[in-house]
């Protein structure tokens, strides 16, 4: 291995929340270095693979703190927290920008008064540590080797509690850690959801077996130590598979939902739906992204990858009529079922590609005004982006978790008749590298086909 120390300025900061130096004309990335700092850095390099990394801080940022976490190092989930929260946000501002100016003047970016202890979702993958014993946490970045995580200052507390306790009740009833490499043992993930206004609370077991031994001993000692559950699952995970989850679910206690108010509706969460993960900004970036559109009533509307039909339900009172549309079949029977819960009739939601959704669409001329999209990380694809194209709404506001293929995106729609009128970063993940942003676009061009 060769190794070497060197001293060098921090030039910039890349995506993953790197920052960026330069060394005999090459380029590298380093974590937990800040734009703008004086650092020495190691750099060794292993046959192909080069690491880089911070011996000591020369100069440091007006931007650096202390991380409140302890497993800042390890851990990997949160890329900032060596930022101040100001200086989070303008690295977000920044990446924002970096891409989209091209097109227009970005909004500052709407970040959060209190930005820890946000999230409603808390998975956590059980397993024995090196020496016997069971604890719960994440895989260590790029292996499959899990550290035991007991407190997460980005996640909601009252999740942290539950899972130290179920690791405590496996103890007491023998239960065993699934182990991935010899598919041997019970307890595969835990995972908790929360209610943010309903204080609903959901446990999930992942399991490796139909079979649970013990099985209502476990959940009454469980529910002894934590009366604030309302519902416990067990999803049955057999395969040797990365994926949490697995097709078979049995409710184990409650109704084997929760429930969550967002923007004045009730929407009931399943297991495998996806849900926003940060319920305090996502009232705000739903609330922007309506706004945005200045509905007047009349509107037809459609709301792409619509999940569990939140945009769709809150934005139903403002228009005519909405269509939503999403892939996953356990998040569209969610979605109708929110749409009775809430007595709200003007809505429709289909189970399909939204890209082979909108191609329908746009064969039977459909008139749509306004359509709100907010794809998975992957973006959208040609299939659904054509046919918006052909549908030609007046006004498209893309909601995104990644601006990267937002912006992929943007160039297509931009070069086939739409422009861009705003730009908004929301912060719904702090301390992490992610930005969400939202896109208002109106259609300038004249309809095709
Ligand atoms: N708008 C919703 C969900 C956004 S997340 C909300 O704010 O809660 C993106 C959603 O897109 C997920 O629910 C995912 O299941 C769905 N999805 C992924 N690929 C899709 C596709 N090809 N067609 C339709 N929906 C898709």
């Amino acid at each position: 291995m060769n190794k070497e120390q060197v001293k060098v300025k921090c030039i910039g900061m890349d995506e993953e929340g790197k920052g960026i130096v330069k060394v005999k004309g090459k380029e590298f990335h380093v974590p937990n270095l800040i734009d703008g700092e004086t650092a020495v850095v190691e750099i060794s390099q292993k046959r192909n693979f080069v690491n880089a990394k911070v011996i000591r801080i020369e100069e440091k940022s007006k931007y650096r703190v202390a991380p409140k976490c302890q497993y800042f190092d390890k851990c990997g989930g949160c890329q900032l927290q060596h930022l101040s929260y100001e200086g989070q946000a303008e690295f977000k501002q920044n990446s924002v920008e970096r891409l989209m100016k091209q097109y227009h003047k970005v909004n500052k970016i709407l970040g959060m008064q209190e930005p820890y202890f946000y999230r409603n979702k808390v998975h956590s993958t059980v397993a024995y540590d090196g020496k016997g014993k069971i604890i719960s946490g994440i895989y260590e970045e790029n292996t499959h080797h899990v550290i035991s995580i007991k407190e997460c200052i980005i996640q909601d507390k009252r999740a942290d509690e539950i899972v130290a306790s179920i690791l405590g009740i496996m103890k007491t009833y023998k239960m065993k850690p699934y182990d991935e490499d010899t598919g041997q043992g019970f307890l595969r993930h835990i995972l908790v959801k929360t209610g943010f206004t309903s204080n609903q609370i959901m446990v999930v077991l992942v399991v490796s077996s139909q079979m649970f031994p013990g099985k209502n001993n476990f959940i009454k000692e469980l529910l002894k130590k934590h009366p604030e559950i309302t519902t416990i699952v067990m999803n049955i995970n057999n395969r040797q598979t990365s994926a949490v989850l697995g097709n078979v679910e049995k409710v184990l206690y409650g109704k084997g939902y929760i429930e969550d108010t967002l923007c004045g509706c009730v929407f009931q969460i399943s297991p495998k739906s996806f849900y926003q993960i940060n319920p305090i900004q996502t009232e705000v970036l739903y609330n922007k992204a309506i706004d945005m559109a200045k509905l007047k009533g009349n509107e037809v509307v459609i709301d792409a990858y619509c999940g569990i039909g939140t945009i769709s339900l809150i934005v139903s009172s403002k228009v005519k009529n909405v269509i939503g549309v999403e892939l996953n079949k356990d998040a569209v029977k969610d979605a109708i079922k929110n749409a009775k819960r809430n007595k709200i009739k003007n809505v429709c939601f289909y189970n399909d590609d939204a890209g082979d959704f909108m191609v329908g669409l746009a064969n039977k001329k459909q008139t749509v005004d306004t359509v709100f999209m907010d794809p998975p990380r992957s973006g959208s694809d040609e299939k659904f982006l054509s046919s918006l194209v052909r549908l030609a709404p007046k006004q498209v506001i893309y909601i995104s978790c990644n601006p990267v293929t937002q912006e992929r995106d943007l160039r297509y729609l931009t070069k086939h008749g739409y422009t861009v009128n705003e730009i908004q970063p929301v912060d719904m993940f702090p301390q992490t590298k992610h930005v969400e942003s939202i896109i208002l676009m109106t259609y300038c061009g004249s309809r095709e086909g």
